[in-house]
């Protein structure tokens, strides 16, 4: 199974909406039980009291769940909190299997009914599949059994009572199972979908399509913390004839090693990505044109200080750069298009130079 904190999050996502849907169900079903009980006894009796006790430990847990799921949108903390519910909710469910056991106007049937019921409830909830839910179930299950037996308990009529909740535990186990490992697998293909498609297959770089949410959101945070910074368009000199004089092959093989030698260049912080055929674009956060300047010009230096080595061929590459700073009323289009009209002008300035707007 892929560890990773995007499919984490999405692990978390679907705990807050299954936190959201129990919480509801718990805070609008229990209290009907509570009124249905009082109307099946035409008095109140003792384990009305008690009932309602077990119940509402269960609502109350519900409500804290419904907290969280508003206070936090982005799920941090609902796997526990749907955890916490679904312990609650099954030692509501044992504790008032046990009251109404022992108590002579009780009703065993009912609360076996409950246990059922609660089994499958908890089955598509439970997320870590069918040992999480024998942690949950399957050890107060046991526990119960071991204290009837200890107070020389049997079940009144009704062992074939027993035999249908061990049967729902184990249907149960198979459901719950089977749902988070397909739950799992989708979590997995989605996040490998999306790396891909956000990914060039020939450098292992990021591709436009990963970058333009990037700008958009950098666009925001300048805004709105009135920072500012910065992008360098790169395109390879005279690349055709690389492709030309040695094939295709080899050009790929340029496009490889300049993609390295672009990533080893730059800082952590910035995102180089293939804009495009020979094309790069480098996004460089809380860097004005002055540093991006300075920046792209490593860049340039990184690539024709020594020759590219391929197959025993030893190419002597060139980039040309423009640099754009983000200014007050860019959109991604705009900046992008400053950079592409400096990148052109290095290139009609002769080529291997990086061009700024000028200041
Ligand atoms: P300039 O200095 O003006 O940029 O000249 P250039 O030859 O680099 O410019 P031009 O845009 O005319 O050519 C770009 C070439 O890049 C054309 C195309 O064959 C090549 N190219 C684009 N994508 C790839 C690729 O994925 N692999 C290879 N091998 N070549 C590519
Ligand atoms: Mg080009
Ligand atoms: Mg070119």
């Amino acid at each position: 199974m892929l560890n990773d904190p995007e499919i984490d999050q999405q692990h978390r996502e679907f705990a807050r909406k299954m936190l959201l849907a129990y919480s509801l169900l718990a805070v609008l079903l229990l209290p009907i039980y509570q009124v249905l009980d009082l109307m099946w006894t035409d008095r109140i009796p003792s384990l009305w009291w008690s009932n309602a006790a077990w119940r509402a430990l269960a609502v109350i847990t519900a409500l804290f769940g419904l907290l969280c799921v508003f206070r936090r949108q982005d799920g941090q903390g609902a796997p526990l909190m749907l955890r916490l519910l679904v312990v609650n909710v099954m030692l509501m469910m044992f504790g008032l299997f046990i009251s109404n056991y022992f108590a002579p106007d009780g009703n065993v049937t009912l609360m076996v009914n409950g246990l059922i019921i609660i089994i499958f409830a908890a089955a598509p909830a439970c997320l870590r599949g069918a040992r999480e839910l024998l942690l949950i179930f399957g050890v107060p299950f046991v526990a119960t059994l071991l204290l009837m037996g200890w107070l020389n308990q049997s079940f009144r009529d009704s062992s074939y009572v027993l035999y249908n909740v061990v049967t729902s535990l184990i249907i149960a186990l198979i459901i719950s199972e089977l749902l988070f490992r397909t739950r799992t697998a989708l979590f997995e293909q989605q996040v490998e979908l999306r790396k891909s498609a956000a990914t060039d297959p020939l450098t292992g770089m990021n591709n436009r399509r990963f970058v333009e949410p990037q700008l958009h959101s950098e666009i925001a945070r300048a805004r709105r913390y009135n920072k500012t910074f910065s992008v360098v368009m790169a395109d390879l000199d005279r690349f055709k004839r690389v492709n030309d004089d040695h094939g295709h092959n080899v050009g790929d093989a340029v496009l490889l090693l300049l993609a390295i030698r672009i990533s080893e260049t730059i800082r952590d912080e910035d995102r180089a990505v293939r804009w495009g055929g020979e094309e790069f674009l480098v996004l460089m956060p809380e860097i004005n044109a002055e540093q991006a300047l300075l920046a792209a010009e490593r860049i340039r230096r990184a690539v024709s200080a020594r020759p590219f080595e391929i197959d025993g061929l030893s190419l002597s590459i060139t980039i040309s750069l423009g640099v754009a700073e983000y200014a007050g009323e860019d959109n991604p289009e705009t900046l992008i298009a400053r950079a592409d009209k400096n990148l052109y002008r290095a290139k009609d300035e002769g080529r291997n130079r990086v061009c700024a707007d000028p200041s």
